[in-house]
């Protein structure tokens, strides 16, 4: 069913118009070669993304949950290993762990949405063998206190960066903490390609050669297989559609950020939770979403799409620790992700938005709380 909104939640239209000669051409480029799988492509975009992120080696992939499936399964989570996440995220960063076999161990968040480190230590057990933090909105949770904790009880790190790109934290990226990172190009993402894409960064040599098997079948050569692997390839048609605009990167996360400023500013007086804007060094937020929270999330969520914006609740109104019939432990009531999963909103914000769009937003809410 398609709407007519007033604003839309994305906007993949405008995004075709600006880059549709490159896009064609890259099409027809490709399908007249017919080279599908694996081609310079995808290499190109693997040293791009090597580059921006500074890390040794990036591992193009079908999808961020293929990235998290063979991070969880190379780091060698076995049945029974208990693996410390939050449940304040999408369903699949669980889902990544429980298919190794691996136990999720749910800890509650901070009011930042991402994982209150203070709790992670109070739920390490003997069968811990992972922490596997999330990003989730496009900001880093608190890495250092992690890497300490990780060295503390000899734990791998593995960063559900789906929603990560481009955030920073003391200038290092998802991945820079001697951990793999998983990303998502999924349109929904803030570097997005054309239906379901990501990749895998480490610094390590050996994992990275896992990753390439793994994601190929564990085909070393023709005939010649390494181990049992999956078909996770990043395609060539999808590396190129990125590789077409990502120069223009930096330039959409900046454009996101002001948007991001400017709903903050509008919104700022009223009764809601704005998310946090850092513009010290320490923090910098890319915004993957524009999470604002209410205790009135479901009147506004009516409210606003009756008035033609479109608006979701992500990751609520239901949390994830209350779904009883999933497998994952929780060693305490997880107060603070139950609570804000029932608060949430989120409103748009895309590279492609205008300041005017967010305006009209920003006076829909206005009305309501008036
Ligand atoms: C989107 C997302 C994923 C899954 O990525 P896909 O590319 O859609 O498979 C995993 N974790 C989080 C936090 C996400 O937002």
């Amino acid at each position: 069913m398609t709407q007519n909104w007033t604003v839309p939640f994305t906007n993949f239209k405008r995004q075709y118009e600006n880059y549709k000669n490159h896009f064609d051409e890259t099409f027809s480029r490709i399908m007249s070669t017919g080279s599908f799988i694996l081609r310079d492509d995808v290499s190109i975009f693997e040293e791009s993304i090597s580059k921006f992120l500074n890390v040794k080696h990036t591992i193009g992939v079908n999808s961020g949950s293929d990235a998290l499936i063979l991070a969880v399964k190379a780091h060698g989570i076995k049945p029974g290993d208990e693996v410390i996440t939050v449940g304040h995220t999408y369903i699949m960063t669980l889902s990544a762990i429980v298919a190794s076999g691996g136990i999720p161990v749910l800890v509650d968040i901070d009011n930042d949405f991402n994982i209150d480190v203070n709790q992670i230590e109070e739920n390490i057990s003997k069968k811990t063998k992972a922490i596997l933090p999330v990003h989730i909105n496009g900001r880093m949770a608190q890495m250092e206190k992690i890497v300490e904790i990780a060295q503390k009880y000899d734990l791998c790190i593995i960063e559900d960066s789906a929603q990560g790109l481009g955030a920073k934290l003391n200038n290092l990226n998802p991945g820079n903490y001697n951990s793999t990172g998983c990303f998502s190009l999924h349109p929904m993402k803030n570097l997005n390609c054309a239906g379901d894409g990501g990749f895998i960064t480490t610094d390590n040599d050996d994992l990275a050669e896992t990753f390439r098997l793994l994601r190929n079948h564990g085909q070393r050569n023709k005939y010649d297989y390494a181990n049992y692997g999956l078909s996770s390839r990043l395609d060539t048609l999808q590396a190129a559609l990125i590789n077409v605009k990502f120069n223009d990167f930096p330039k959409s996360l900046e454009k996101r950020r002001s948007l991001a400023n400017l709903y903050i500013q509008e919104l700022k007086d009223l009764p809601i939770i704005l998310p946090v804007f850092e513009s010290k060094n320490d923090h910098y937020d890319v915004y993957s979403s524009f999470v604002i929270r209410t205790n009135k999330q479901q009147e506004l969520l009516n409210y606003l799409r009756k008035n033609l914006i479109e608006v979701f609740v992500h990751l609520g109104p239901t949390s994830i620790p209350e779904l009883k019939n999933l497998e994952f432990k929780v060693n305490k009531r997880l107060v603070n992700t139950e609570k804000i999963s029932k608060e949430v909103l989120s409103l748009p914000l895309y590279q492609d938005l205008t300041h005017e769009e967010v305006l009209i937003v920003c006076n829909q809410i206005k009305r309501f709380f008036n």
